[in-house]
C-alpha cells in the first residue's frame, strides 16, 4: 500500500495556474516579493546562512530560495505543483544560481530519505495550505541536523486575521487572489508552537508580521494576531 501524500490536490492546482506570474513583482505574488527581504533578513539574522546546507520546504517559484541561495553553501527546493517548481528551475538558470536545485517531493518523503541532512530548513507560507501541519513539521524536525534551524511563517486563525487576510487583502486590497486563503486551515501559534514541541523542536522566536496598506510597507513586531513567524531549533544531539 502506498503512502497517502499530505497535500490537497485543489490547492496545488491553485498554485500551478499561477505559476507562470510567480517573478512579476506587480502580480498576484507581489506579497510574497515584498516581504521577502524583512523574512531573509529576519531568518540570517538567526541563523547566519553563509556556508549552510538549506533546504525551503514549498518552495513555489522560488522567491526565497534563490535569496537564500546568493548567501548559502547549497539550497534545495521542494514543492508538490509541478509547474511552480519548473518556473523556479527556469529563474535559477537565469539568475545563473548553480548552488540551487528544486525537487519535487513532499516534505516527509524528503525526510525518509534525507534525514537530519540540513542545517537550515523554511517552510514558509506553506502549513496553512495542508491537510495535516503538524506532519509537515514533524518531516521538518527530521530534515534538520541536531542542533539545526527550522523556520515557519503562517497565518493565525484569529478573526482579525479573517477580516485582514481574507476580506482586506483577497475583496479589499486585492493583494491576492480570491481564495487563496480559507481561514478554516489558519494555524493558531498556540497550536503550531504545540506542533514544534512534538516533533521535538524549541520555539525559540516568534514575530508577528504586519503591513500598512497606504505605504505598502511590511515590519515585523510582536503582534501574531495575523501573519506571523517562528524560529524553532532541533536540540544539538
Ligand atoms: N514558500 C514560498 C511559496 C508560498 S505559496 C514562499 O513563501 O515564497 C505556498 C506553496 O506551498 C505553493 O508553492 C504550493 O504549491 C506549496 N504547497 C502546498 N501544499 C503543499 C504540500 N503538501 N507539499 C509541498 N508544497 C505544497
Amino acid at each position: 500500500m502506498s503512502t497517502p501524500v499530505n497535500a490537497d490536490p485543489a490547492e496545488l492546482e491553485k498554485f500551478s495556474e499561477l505559476a507562470h506570474r510567480w517573478w512579476d513583482p506587480e502580480g498576484e505574488f507581489r506579497p510574497l516579493h515584498q516581504i521577502n527581504p524583512l523574512r531573509l533578513a529576519w531568518i540570517d539574522g538567526i541563523a547566519p546562512l553563509a556556508g549552510k546546507e538549506v533546504l525551503d520546504v514549498g518552495c513555489g517559484g522560488g522567491i526565497l530560495a534563490e535569496a537564500m541561495a546568493r548567501s548559502a553553501a547549497r539550497v534545495t527546493g521542494v514543492d508538490l505543483a509541478a509547474k511552480p517548481l519548473r518556473v523556479a528551475q527556469l529563474h535559477a538558470l537565469e539568475s545563473g544560481l548553480s548552488n540551487l536545485e528544486y525537487r519535487e517531493s513532499s516534505a516527509e518523503a524528503l525526510a525518509q530519505e534525507l534525514p537530519a541532512r540540513f542545517d537550515v530548513v523554511t517552510c514558509m507560507e506553506m502549513l496553512e495550505h495542508v491537510p495535516d501541519p503538524a506532519s509537515v513539521v514533524r518531516a521538518c524536525a527530521q530534515l534538520a541536523r541536531p542542533g539545526g534551524w527550522v523556520f515557519f511563517s503562517t497565518i493565525n486563525r484569529s478573526s482579525k486575521a479573517f477580516a485582514f487576510a481574507i476580506v482586506g487583502a483577497e475583496y479589499i486590497l486585492k493583494l491576492l487572489p480570491r481564495g487563496t486563503h480559507d481561514w478554516s486551515r489558519f494555524i493558531r501559534p498556540s497550536e503550531l508552537a504545540g506542533a514544534c514541541r512534538a516533533a521535538g523542536l524549541d520555539v525559540l522566536h516568534t514575530r508577528g508580521m504586519q503591513y500598512n496598506p497606504l505605504t505598502r510597507r511590511y515590519w515585523l513586531d510582536a503582534d501574531a494576531s495575523v501573519n506571523y513567524l517562528f524560529a524553532t531549533r532541533k536540540p544539538a544531539a
